[in-house]
């Protein structure tokens, strides 16, 4: 049988992985927009965390196999539609992301200044659309609205040491204007209270140990928390034990590292935790075009643990800073008429995978559960989505008798329509390629931003 996978992050490469390995006679074509592969691996998980960047050993090995193909610099939904792969292909399954992220809705949003997270991730990570952001880093006081590890990861590169940074793959235009940054102050801010943060425990951790930066939380926000997590899950028990030792240590109980640096440092930079405070308008500058602070409605939560609501009390805060952030969750974006999608949760609608009422449709990853869940989610959730396609070539619901051409027929649609698939050995050309120019300055890679330099490296 031939399988067809759109979009080649992580739950891309685990379907197909889980497919090949319990399919001996399966063949699955990987589709992917950018000319290079592995999603937010590459475009999402930061810079200094490389270790959780060594799944692409595994997926690299996948590609390689002599059943697996990749075809990059395609957009499924523009250069082929889903009903031309249904076409082609005994089974499609759809693993493209999330790709668009949830707008805040508040006067103000679009002042300069106000960045989403996936931008400015993007921006940082080499990402070829937000190449161009230019975020304005000359404000000493930073925003950033939400409690996840997203919004960590974006506290944490604004306030590392540049040294940190330097030996990361972290694109060269974004060190640069972070060497200039006069960041030195970043408010995480969140609608809700401690126990209802998304970070995890080693996010939370790498941030309170960042030299350099000293964490302030209010003791207040603390108390009598002790007793409410007595009988909650280990990790939120942990999580929140960690915070409330944090709130209420001493400076003088800090690592020697972080001491010594912050000794040394004219301006020792700060981060902090905001909780009950929902954003109400991003304040404008005097002459209505940059952002200068926010207005925020204090809450007060109403029910307790994960389901407790943030209720505005009446009253308002406003808060000085020159850079807002909102990290406020990522989006799936139907991306074919032909494929249901479910708007309200921003999913394709499924049970263990398969597509509601499309028979031969499956779907994995964020845009099958929404967008939440390490590498490790997304990976247990696409095999679960591998076994249901597995399940129905057994059964007989996918007719394997017809006779399907695979990447054959979509070449010549491809063809027809002047795109040019990238295949996995061209990646790897720009990988080696990327590799070289990062070893002069010590660097894992200097990623090449620019798809139009990537396609002129491989000739095409
Ligand atoms: C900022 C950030 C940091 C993260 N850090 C970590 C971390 O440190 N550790 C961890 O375990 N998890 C981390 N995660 C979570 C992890 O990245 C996700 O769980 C995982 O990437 C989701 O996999 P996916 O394949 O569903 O989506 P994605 O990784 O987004 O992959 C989707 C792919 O589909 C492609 N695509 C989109 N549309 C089309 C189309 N029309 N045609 C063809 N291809 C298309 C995209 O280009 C992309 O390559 C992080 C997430 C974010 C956002």
């Amino acid at each position: 049988p031939r399988v067809c996978v759109v979009g080649s992050g992580p739950a891309g490469f685990y379907t197909a992985q889980h497919i090949l390995k319990h399919h001996g006679g399966a063949r699955v074509d990987i589709y992917e927009k950018l000319p290079v592969p592995f999603g937010l691996v590459r475009f999402g998980v930061a810079p200094d965390h490389p270790e959780v960047k060594n799944v692409i050993n595994a997926f690299t090995q996948t590609a390689r196999s002599e059943r697996c193909a990749y075809y990059g610099n395609v957009t499924v939904g523009r250069d082929v539609t889903v009903a031309e792969l249904q076409q082609a292909y005994h089974a499609v399954v759809l693993s493209y992301g999330a790709e668009d992220n949830r707008v805040l809705g508040i006067p103000g949003e679009n002042l300069s200044g106000v960045y989403s997270a996936r931008a400015f991730v993007g921006w940082y990570n080499g990402l070829p659309e937000n190449q161009d952001l230019k975020p304005d880093l000359s404000c000493e006081t930073a925003l950033i609205l939400g409690h996840g590890n997203v919004a960590l990861d974006i506290a944490r590169i604004l306030l590392s040491p540049l040294h940190l940074l330097r030996k990361t793959d972290i694109t060269d235009g974004s060190l640069a204007a972070l060497a200039s940054s006069k960041v030195k102050r970043v408010w995480l801010v969140g609608r809700r209270g401690p126990l209802q943060v998304a970070f995890t425990i080693k996010e939370l951790r790498e941030m309170i140990n960042l030299p350099g930066a000293r964490p302030v939380l209010n003791p207040a926000d603390f108390t009598g928390l002790e007793n409410a997590i007595k009988d909650a899950p280990r990790p939120r028990k942990r999580l929140t034990e960690l915070m409330i030792k944090t709130a209420l240590e001493k400076p003088g109980e800090q690592t020697m590292e972080a001491q010594a640096v912050v000794a040394q440092a004219a301006a020792p930079r700060e981060w902090g935790l905001k909780f009950q405070r929902s954003p109400q308008e991003v304040l404008p500058t005097t002459d209505g075009r940059r952002a200068r602070g926010i207005r925020m409605a204090l809450t007060r939560l109403e029910g307790s643990g994960d389901s407790a609501k943030a209720v505005p009390t009446g009253d308002v805060e406003e808060l000085e800073c020159g850079l807002v952030l909102s990290s406020i969750g990522y989006r799936s974006l139907p991306l074919d008429p032909a494929v249901p999608f479910d708007t309200q949760r921003g999913v394709i609608p499924n049970s263990s995978g398969r597509v509601e009422g499309v028979p031969g449709l499956y779907c994995s990853g964020w845009v099958k559960r929404g967008p939440t869940g390490v590498i490790i989610t997304t990976m247990n959730d696409s095999f679960d989505t591998a076994q249901s396609v597995l399940e129905d070539l057994q059964v007989g619901v996918l007719d394997t008798s017809a006779s399907r051409e695979g990447f054959g027929a979509v070449e010549s649609i491809l063809r027809s329509r002047g795109v040019r698939p990238v295949s996995f050995s061209d990646w790897e050309k720009i990988d080696a390629a990327e590799v070289a120019r990062g070893k002069a300055a010590g660097k894992p890679r200097e990623k090449i931003v620019d798809p139009q330099e990537m396609l002129q490296l491989i000739g095409h």
